[in-house]
């Protein structure tokens, strides 16, 4: 039998409820408990896969093929396991299930309600949760604060577990926030006290307050939260505000939060095996020097449409001890920017990365011809390869009307082009080629030598795919197809090999990196554009 640890957000959004999660997930996985971590988006969407990265950020996907909210992200960045589509969970799926199992005939004549059936469905996504994964520990996040109205069917049904389950399987966080008031100079728990008591008027007492404040409180404060919230002292944990979010389990772990949670299920707390993680953060608090890689997208004005991007980026100079600074480059103002020199000249190499539609679309174009005709470590990612095709079809083999049918329908070189089974489809949620694929490396190429392996397996999120009708004129030209996903004969990877790093992959590589273990491309890629920065010196 699994045990349930919940997590909700009181006060204000974006305290930082998923990374508190993923840092108790991790503490738990280091004292040797098999942990999986679920979340709770009260939207109505089904998946967040149809919404604008400017509303929800980047969608990450599972190896399964789910889209998901980016919180998901961090979970697997910090737990290091898979998670599935049992670990987001909408409001859109929660409904569509239960109008499915109405519409089935299967509630026998009752009256669909919001309690018993929703609820009920909701109960089901969470110990679901816990079979399919197998896990000792099942950490629910749920989204948005408390007294949103969306969020008050989940609630309710948490409270009905803890009901059924009592208080040693179960485990309530509250993230709250202690503000600072300039002036008077104090923190203030009061918030505190009226999300708390908001949170108990749905049935539910937090076990564990995690409070978000600026710097460590006084005694004093933390004495008016246990006795105003009825919460005991050891299970009130400070978030103080760090510069690296990686800091946090260690800073949990020092306040014993992970003991409070297994000494309540009763569970022995064994060693905890930490050590990697504390050389990590002691890697990042110590890098020495930067170097500068542009990301050239369309939606750079929200960093978190690219998170997963920018953590890979991390991750891979973590490794090599050094900092990389993201140079943000809208790709459609790169259209009209006359002295490119200029706009390139601290960078050290460039990605683009994944985008729909054809806005930009000019503006990556003329980045990746910079990338490729001034040497400078070129990674492209899922559009990011289409582009790489594309210009080099354009700019190289002489095609110039090469083009995706994503960006002009009727384009007479259709050299990225929809697959023959997409091309019926007429739904936008859930249709893209998504999750897992296996992609064949050809021995002798930069891909091959990056990952040092012949079969690997990434994560897809795309509808468009390269036509292979253009593969021999493109492979006499010099571009190579160094990852070919032998059952369907769909390219996976391409690489030019005049240059001294440039490839671009269909799939997204930045899921499965990881802060201790970079993904190889990022890693090559990287270490390149280091190479580069030493060589101009
Ligand atoms: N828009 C492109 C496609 O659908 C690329 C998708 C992406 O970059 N994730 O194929």
């Amino acid at each position: 039998m699994a045990k349930y640890v919940f997590v909700t957000g009181g006060v204000v959004s974006g305290l930082g409820k998923g990374i508190t999660a993923s840092s108790l997930g991790l503490l738990l996985k280091s004292r040797g408990y098999k942990v999986f971590m679920q979340k709770f988006d009260p939207y109505i969407n089904v998946d967040p896969g149809t919404m604008s990265p400017f509303q929800h950020g980047e969608v990450f996907v599972t190896a399964d093929g789910s889209e998901t909210d980016l919180d998901l992200g961090h979970y697997e960045r910090f737990i290091d396991e898979e998670l599935n589509y049992t670990s987001n969970i909408t409001t859109g799926k929660v409904y569509s299930s239960v109008i499915e199992k109405e519409r089935r005939g299967d509630y026998l004549g009752a009256t669909v309600q919001i309690v018993p059936h929703i609820t009920n469905e909701i109960k089901n996504k969470v110990y679901e949760a816990a079979t399919s994964s197998g896990a000792d520990i099942v950490i629910t996040e749920i989204g948005g604060t408390v007294g949103d109205i969306e969020s008050i069917a989940y609630l309710e049904s948490l409270r009905q577990i803890r009901d059924e389950l009592g208080k040693k399987e179960t485990f309530f966080i509250h993230t709250t926030l202690i503000p600072y008031i300039y002036g008077s100079g104090e923190l203030k728990s009061k918030p505190t006290q009226h999300s708390v008591s908001e949170l108990r008027s749905l049935g539910i007492q937090p076990d564990c307050l995690v409070c978000r404040v600026p710097f460590y409180m006084d005694e004093s404060v933390k004495q008016k939260l246990c006795l105003f919230c009825s919460i005991p002292r050891e299970n009130i944990i400070e978030a103080v505000d760090v510069p690296n979010i990686y800091q946090i389990p260690i800073n949990f772990y020092e306040q014993k939060m992970d003991e409070v949670v297994l000494k309540q299920f009763g569970l022995p707390t064994k060693k905890a095996d930490i050590k990697y993680w504390k050389e990590l953060i002691k890697t990042v608090d110590n890098l020495k020097e930067e170097v500068s890689i542009a990301l050239v997208g369309k939606y750079v004005e929200l960093h978190d449409a690219y998170l997963s991007v920018m953590e890979a980026l991390k991750h891979a100079g973590y490794k090599y001890n050094k900092k990389v600074i993201i140079k943000w480059i809208d790709a459609e103002e790169l259209e009209n920017t006359k002295n490119l020199n200029e706009t390139f000249k601290d960078v050290s190499g460039i990605l683009v990365p994944g985008g729909f539609g054809s806005r930009g679309i000019n503006g990556k174009i003329i980045a990746c011809k910079y990338a490729r005709e001034n040497n400078i470590p070129y990674l492209g990612i899922c559009l990011g390869m289409q582009i790489a095709v594309i210009e080099f079809a354009r700019n190289v083999c002489g095609i110039k009307e090469a083009s995706s049918t994503e960006f002009d329908e009727m384009c007479p070189e259709p050299i990225i082009d929809l697959m023959a089974e997409q091309k019926s489809i007429i739904n936008m949620g859930g249709t893209l080629r998504l999750g897992n694929y296996n992609c064949k490396l050809t021995k002798g190429t930069l891909a091959y030598k990056c990952y040092n392996n012949k079969e690997i397996v990434e994560r897809h999120r795309h509808r468009y795919e390269f036509n292979n009708k253009y593969k021999d004129i493109l492979e006499e030209n010099g571009l190579t197809f160094s990852g070919i996903n032998e059952e369907s004969n769909l390219v996976e990877i391409v690489e030019y090999k005049n240059h001294p790093f440039f490839i671009a992959c269909q799939f997204h590589p930045e899921f499965k990196s990881r802060p201790t273990h970079p993904h190889p491309l990022f890693d090559s890629f990287v270490k390149a554009s280091i190479d580069l920065k030493i060589k101009k010196k």
